[in-house]
């Protein structure tokens, strides 16, 4: 069985939105060890669309569309796709039903006729509901090949991913002959090459299992796949064994896996942060729960702010300045004391692109960690681009803590 999915919308020809359909589709494909066949982005043109979704259908047997269901002119993926199968649209009422539903939460009044307009649906199709907009999914049968089936999602992702999620995963699933399982790891504080290398005698002596790797800011995602899932339950446990505190436990990242630590341990965190700007709480406050374990943090820019609001002494300042292992000592421990955490992260450093120096040069950041009573100051020399530094320096900063806290917890 094959699977193709277009994805509709001038925007995305032109780069103005990025084609976020396609990687969730994707991963969520894979998570199920399936893969789409064919992808393409298809203009808001009625012919090109009709043109697209009959080609797929001469390879594909799951043709899945995205955008174009919009009550606005340049959408027109439900009208030309009718007209391809020469189905006429007809008024469904769950849909008329559903739309008033979400219209009345958001507005006065009733919607307007281009509104219920989108509750009109081609003869015979099957409607997917959405619960977060007006637009319902269609899923409909080529009458010349109603084995086949083609499937029109909604643009938005906030609409597609839901509708995605409960009804047209479980029909692809259902088709589906041939898998590939996937495992998918997070690595932290190890380079993509020596995953690969460390990787490599796993691959030798196992079979049939393959690997593929990415590297982000945060960590390496190493995808172990094969056709059998106990050989991949078996290659699990090894990499495991191989990467030990390396490999992050769950799914949503280092600070997923730090809030998970302080709360199994019942411990709390705080945050000074100088050129990161807040991102390690925005980390931190990005997992659901972290109310629990973080009331808060300090983006202290200006020295006047260090030692105001975390106590950084004015000779540290001057002696040593604001990026410094001293300052960055300073501020850990005027956070925890003052917010009265039992961890806290600081990070003072130069971001760039100005205000490098010989001594000082960009990509400089000193973290400092308190955990429990201890301190430690850790120096890091993170590239030259202001965005990697940053984020490279949060995700650093997020990842000595969890070191930390595994090792408190042995
Ligand atoms: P439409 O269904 O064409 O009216 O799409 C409406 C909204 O969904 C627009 O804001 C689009 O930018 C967004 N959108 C459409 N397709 C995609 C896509 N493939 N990935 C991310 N956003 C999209
Ligand atoms: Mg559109």
């Amino acid at each position: 069985m094959k699977t193709a999915l277009l994805c509709i919308g001038d925007e995305l020809l032109k780069g103005a939105t990025v084609n976020t359909n396609l990687s969730f589709i994707g991963s969520k494909l894979l998570e199920q060890g399936l893969t789409l066949d064919h992808a393409a982005e298809i203009r808001d043109n009625g012919a090109a669309i009709a043109d697209a979704v009959k080609t797929a259908l001469t390879t594909c047997d799951i043709v899945i569309t995205s955008g174009g269901l919009g009550p606005t002119a340049d959408d027109m993926t439900k009208e030309y796709i009718a007209r391809l199968f020469s189905l006429p649209l007809e008024q469904d009422g769950s849909v008329v039903f559903s739309i008033r539903r979400y219209w009345k939460q958001r507005h006065a009044g009733e919607p307007e006729g281009r509104i219920l307009n989108q509750s009109l649906v081609p003869k015979g199709c099957k409607v997917i509901l959405n619960q977060f907009g007006t637009a319902p999914g269609l899923v409909i049968r080529p009458p010349e090949a109603p084995e086949k089936m083609v499937i029109l999602l909604p643009g938005p992702p906030a609409e597609l991913q839901p509708m995605f999620e409960k009804d047209v995963l479980p029909l692809i699933v259902e088709r589906a002959e041939k898998r590939c399982y996937t495992k998918l790891f997070y690595i932290c504080g190890v380079g993509e090459s020596e995953v690969e290398e460390r990787i490599l005698p796993l691959l030798a002596k196992t079979h049939p299992l393959t690997a593929a790797y990415c590297a982000t800011h945060e960590y390496v995602k190493l995808f172990l796949n094969s056709p059998d899932m106990d050989i991949l339950a078996d290659a699990t446990l090894e990499v495991r064994a191989e990467f030990g505190n390396d490999v992050l436990e769950g799914s949503d990242g280092i600070a997923g896996d730090v809030v998970r630590l302080l709360k199994r341990r019942g411990l709390t965190i705080a945050t000074a942060e100088s050129c990161t700007g807040g991102l390690v709480a925005k980390m931190i406050t990005d997992i659901s729960g972290a109310s629990d374990v973080f009331p808060g943090s300090v983006v202290s820019y200006a020295n006047r702010i260090k030692e105001a609001a975390l106590g950084v002494r004015a000779e540290t300042l001057e002696s040593v300045g604001a990026v410094s292992r001293e300052t960055v000592r300073e501020m850990a421990e005027g956070i925890a004391e003052r917010f009265g955490t039992d961890c806290a992260i600081a990070l003072s450093g130069i971001a760039g692109p100005g205000g490098g120096t010989p001594e000082k040069p960009v990509g400089l950041v000193y973290c400092g960690i308190v955990c429990e009573g201890v301190t430690e100051v850790f120096e890091f020399r993170l590239g030259r681009s202001r965005e990697q530094i940053r984020e490279r320096a949060a995700a650093k900063a997020l990842d000595m803590l969890r070191r930390m806290l595994l090792k408190g917890a042995e």
